[in-house]
């Protein structure tokens, strides 16, 4: 792959054993760190520090999650291979490359024309071809492609969107983080048709989901 070489595998390898320490343990999830490339998902001026557990900026107002928050949700998906997940807030692309190495058929929806356009081009460019992107408002999810093994939000959102808990499968698993300037990070279980329990697991910071009213914003 362009531009990765072993001292970037290096300091991957580095960067799992942190998230080990802080208590991912999914040997699946820890590989998939290790596999995605994050440098190549930044701006040049903090590519030395791609390897570290920090969110960055990556244009649009938008950030890419520290490492930790993107195996923290990854790990609570509890992925089995070839399941259908939605992902909402494409953003730079990194947490749908994680979700691929997991080796799940990922559907993944932007609503920053931007960024959207840019991780289009992008993740092919480095070997990710499976992920179907889409331009468009998450709150509504992709009826057309529903139902979903999975579903995971990765901006903060003041309230559950009731469009993607009916694109959820019985038995399926969303996690989402919940809250306006702090998310509590939030596991669905959907164990009937509008029936789900509910299991809170830390707080988290990250960028607002956004509603249609900024649509284009
Ligand atoms: N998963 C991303 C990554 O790995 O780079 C991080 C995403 S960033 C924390 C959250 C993303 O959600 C932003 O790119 C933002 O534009 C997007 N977003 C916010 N509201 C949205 C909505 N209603 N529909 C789709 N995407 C949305």
């Amino acid at each position: 792959m362009l531009n990765d070489t072993y001292r970037h595998k290096g300091l991957r390898r580095q960067l799992a054993a942190l998230l080990k320490e802080k208590g991912i343990t999914g040997a699946d999830v820890l590989k998939a760190i290790e596999a995605v490339p994050r440098h190549l998902f930044l701006n040049s001026s903090f590519i030395e520090r791609a390897y570290e557990d920090i969110a960055f900026p990556i244009g649009s107002g938008q950030t890419i999650s520290r490492p930790h928050t993107v195996a923290f949700q990854t790990e609570l998906l509890q992925l089995k291979k070839g399941e259908k997940v939605l992902e909402v807030g494409t953003g730079s692309g990194y947490q749908t490359s994680v979700l691929i190495e997991m080796g799940v058929k990922v559907y993944s929806i932007e609503r920053q024309k931007a960024l959207f356009d840019t991780t289009k081009t992008f993740l092919p460019s480095i070997g990710y071809t499976s992920a179907k992107l889409f331009y468009g408002d998450g709150y509504k999810g992709l009826p057309v492609f529903a139902p979903f093994d999975k579903i995971i939000i990765t901006a903060g959102a003041p309230s559950i969107p009731n469009d993607l808990l009916d694109q959820l499968k019985v038995g399926g698993i969303m996690i989402i983080p919940l809250g306006d300037k702090v998310q509590t990070m939030t596991l669905l279980h959907k164990t009937a048709e509008k029936k789900f329990e509910k299991v809170e697991y830390g707080e988290f910071k990250f960028v607002p989901l956004l509603e249609d009213k900024e649509w284009g914003a």
